[in-house]
């Protein structure tokens, strides 16, 4: 069976990372002190003075009687003269107590603790990366999905040829794509990428997904059938997330990645929801990124109809880029 990716995240904190440093460091210092036992016996003493006068001050509040506080005090500060000349005189860095951390922010532990709440370190990219694609709602099977990592030699000569074009359209799309939402937040044009089962549409969704979430830029994927699913499962509910805010997170995530529109039952519920959801992201200039089955004369006759409200899908869809993905990758050839 393949990995979950999300399944090692809960597991990785950076922890073989942090255990390294310290197990390296461990050994540095005890070689450290082998070869300067004044310095282990200054660090034993400053320790050792420490904690007792940390043990008078809790007694001390407690109203205890207690030793005199004065004394030792002056007794840690000459010691810890002592060490700074010690470490002055044989050049030893006077941090050399901390492990050399990869990141010295979160010293490897790939998480921020503050006041309330924990963070992910910046260092920790591959986690963070892992946690967009999460909450992005990717499936692990799309994780991986890259243009570079693009495998063209699944087709066959012709559509091998296509598919390389529409790649590159694609690639054109998200430039104009990332300019605009950086510039302004919104872009005007959907993309509608249709062919038969097989072709090879979700993994190029992947790895749209991915490559706008690595500039920067959120995204959700949904298969429709399956939004269909969770919106209904909410009704009669009282816990849990609701109806509206499903369907707010949708509309108004800057790119939407809808996979296989059409596989959905088609009825007049499902209809009012995607006209609805499409329509909003349209008047508010964001974009949405399709998946489809139907090609664009279905899709038209199917507004044609307009069944189910399906004119206002494809008035949006109309407006969109539009790419054919040939081919089927399942079949050997
Ligand atoms: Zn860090």
């Amino acid at each position: 069976m393949e990995k979950n990716p999300y399944l090692e995240l809960l597991d990785n904190d950076n922890y073989s990372s942090k255990l390294v440093a310290q197990r390296k460091h461990k050994k540095f210092l005890e070689n450290l002190y082998k070869s300067h036992p004044l310095l282990e016996k200054l660090d034993d003493r400053i320790g050792i003075l420490q904690s007792k006068i940390a043990n008078n001050l809790a007694k001390k509040f407690k109203g205890e009687k207690v030793a005199d506080l004065d004394k030792m005090r002056t007794e840690l500060s000459k010691a810890i003269n002592q060490k700074q000349q010690y470490l002055a005189k044989y050049s030893i860095s006077t941090n050399y107590k901390e492990p050399n951390w990869q990141c010295s922010k979160c010293k490897d532990s790939g998480k921020i603790y503050n006041e309330k709440q924990v963070q992910l370190c910046t260092c920790n990219k591959k986690n963070n990366m892992i946690l967009k694609q999460k909450s992005a709602g990717l499936p692990p099977k799309l994780v991986n999905a890259t243009f570079n990592k693009a495998d063209f030699s699944l087709y066959n000569k012709e559509d091998r040829d296509n598919a390389l074009t529409m790649y590159n359209e694609t690639k054109i799309y998200l430039n104009k794509l990332i300019q605009n939402y950086n510039d302004s937040k919104t872009f005007p044009h959907g993309l509608y990428i249709y062919g038969k089962t097989g072709g090879g549409k979700t993994y190029l969704l992947g790895c749209i997904a991915n490559h706008l979430l690595q500039k920067g830029i959120s995204v959700n994927y949904i298969v429709y059938a399956d939004l269909l699913d969770r919106i209904r499962q909410t009704y009669g509910k009282e816990e849990g997330e609701t109806e509206g805010q499903i369907l707010r997170k949708i509309t108004t995530v800057p790119v939407l990645l809808l996979d296989d529109l059409g596989m959905e039952k088609n009825t007049e519920f499902s209809q009012k929801h995607l006209g609805q959801i499409i329509d909003t992201r349209y008047r508010n200039l964001l974009p949405t990124i399709v998946t489809s089955n139907f090609t664009l004369t279905e899709l038209e006759e199917r507004a044609r109809n307009d069944l189910y409200g399906e004119r206002v899908i494809w008035r949006c869809i109309e407006t969109s880029k539009i790419l054919e993905l040939t081919g089927n990758l399942r079949s050997p050839s």
